[in-house]
């Protein structure tokens, strides 16, 4: 393939700054502007290695550089490849990128270096996709299930399953080609048998799904209660428990604004919580209105009381907004003299998530993080022992694969024609081989690497 080029760092200043190239001829494009202090023939330089030296243009120095050589296919792409340390500075960086361009390399689209690890056999689209994944994690769990699958953990397991679709194909063509031996009645019972086996399997990877949606996206949560309840104090609280909140931006609506928290390892995506924290008056203004809003939005609500006074008007309210929804009714202000508790009808007529903290003083903080682990599954052990389906486009492949397994069975039940049941199992096999990319089609190979970013 011809050799890409890519700038690979962030944009902006930095210690260093990488141009990465790729292809057969990578070297030889690198031998026109590169002055090793050592030069050795490009044969000679082995894999792996780095050598400092200078780019050179029109006899003049333009940066002092190491660059590291990577022999195919021991590489990223598989192919030759070689990265540019530069001193990262935005104007010394484009100019070697534009140096590496004029010399014969072209400019690497988003995500190409990539894409030809996966057109080269090195990974599957299965693993290229989690390279987005971790690069784009937002906690540390997030982060370790991506990386599991760039290892090829669930492309294992899909492999294994395809495996025992081929092993039921065997025995279908058993069926098609003797005929004569009345082998059917056997066979199909015991291909009905397999498929639901792999029907089990399957369904555990699409249940697997839910768990895999909150690692990847976060529980959408939402802190309502009337002014003064204590809401921003909770918020703190849970923010000084977890400092690494690594994204802040805008959510669906203009006016909300959603944040990342962990709560024990619980990706929550907070709803409107600069509403909560900055723009006070403007909250209490439109009050509930605005809560109904947000509450209708969530997975989760936590509607937080003032325990240390009677229920007003506006708690009546919010209490009616909640029932019926996903909630943990939170007794703030435990270290006051009580006036609300846990048995309180109002509450329990509601939900039996029902916990008492102070927000204040952190008391009953770490109750929240069990009850959301119970409420949504969210079992840690689980999480690492298990094979986990964070990609909506993955999920999808294999609710179409179940259903076709579905179609299958009721084919064998319905005495069809052996070479129909056949047409569904290898629907099966297709549905999960565009999961890995075997069976997929270019125009959505494109599509997903035009997610990537530059230089990955
Ligand atoms: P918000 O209007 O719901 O965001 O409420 P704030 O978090 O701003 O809290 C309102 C007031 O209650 C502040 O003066 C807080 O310091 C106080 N407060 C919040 N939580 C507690 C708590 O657990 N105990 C006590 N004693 N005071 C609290």
């Amino acid at each position: 393939m011809n050799v890409i080029a890519s700038i690979s760092t962030a944009p902006g200043i930095g210690g260093i700054g990488i141009v990465r190239m790729s292809g057969k001829d990578c070297f030889n494009v690198l031998d026109k502007f590169f002055r090793p202090k050592n030069k050795q023939k490009i044969e000679d330089i082995k894999g792996y290695s780095i050598k400092y030296g200078f780019i050179i243009e029109n006899n003049e120095i333009v940066d002092e550089v190491l660059v590291s050589y990577f022999k195919a296919p021991k590489s990223y792409t598989t192919e030759n490849m070689c990265e540019i340390n530069t001193h990262g500075g935005n104007l010394v960086i484009r100019k070697i990128l534009d140096i590496c361009l004029k010399n014969g390399a072209t400019l690497a689209e988003p995500g190409e270096f990539t894409k030809r690890a996966f057109l080269n056999g090195r990974i599957d689209l299965l693993q290229a996709e989690s390279v987005v994944d971790i690069i784009n994690s937002k906690s540390e769990r997030e982060m370790k299930t991506s990386v599991k699958q760039l290892e090829g953990v669930l492309s294992k397991k899909i492999k294994d399953i395809k495996q025992e679709i081929l092993d039921i194909l065997v025995n279908v063509d058993v069926s098609i080609d003797y005929p004569e031996y009345d082998v059917e009645d056997v066979t199909n019972n015991e291909i009905f048998n397999m498929l639901n086996n792999v029907q089990m399997k399957l369904e555990n990877l699409e249940k697997s799904f839910d768990s895999g949606k909150i690692i990847k996206e976060g529980i959408k949560t939402a802190i309502i209660g009337k002014p003064n309840a204590g809401k921003s104090s909770l918020l703190n609280s849970i923010l000084k428990e977890d400092r690494a909140i690594v994204t802040e931006y805008e959510g669906t609506t203009r006016d909300t604004i959603e944040e990342f928290v962990n709560i024990n390892g619980i990706p929550l995506k907070l709803i409107d919580t600069a509403g909560i924290r900055d723009a006070k008056d403007e909250v209490e203004k439109i009050g509930i209105i605005k809560s109904k809003e947000i509450a209708k939005d969530a997975d989760l609500i936590i509607a937080i009381f003032d325990s240390s006074k009677e229920l007003t008007k506006e708690d009546y309210e919010i209490l009616d907004i909640v029932k019926n929804k996903n909630v943990i009714i939170v007794l703030n202000k435990s270290d006051l003299k009580q006036v609300l508790d846990e048995k309180d009808n109002n509450f329990v007529n509601i939900t039996e998530n029902i916990i008492k903290i102070s927000a204040l003083n952190g008391e009953g903080l770490d109750k929240i993080g069990s009850i959301i682990s119970k409420m949504f599954n969210f079992n840690e052990i689980n999480l690492d022992n298990e094979v986990i389906i964070t990609n909506l486009r993955h999920k999808n492949l294999i609710s179409n694969a179940i259903n076709n397994v579905t179609k299958a069975k009721n084919a064998i039940q319905d005495n069809m024609p052996v070479d129909i049941i056949a047409i569904f199992i290898n629907d099966i096999l297709e549905d999960l081989g565009k999961i890995t990319g075997e069976t997929v089609t270019d125009d959505i190979i494109n599509e997903i690497f035009s997610k990537f970013c530059l230089g990955k």
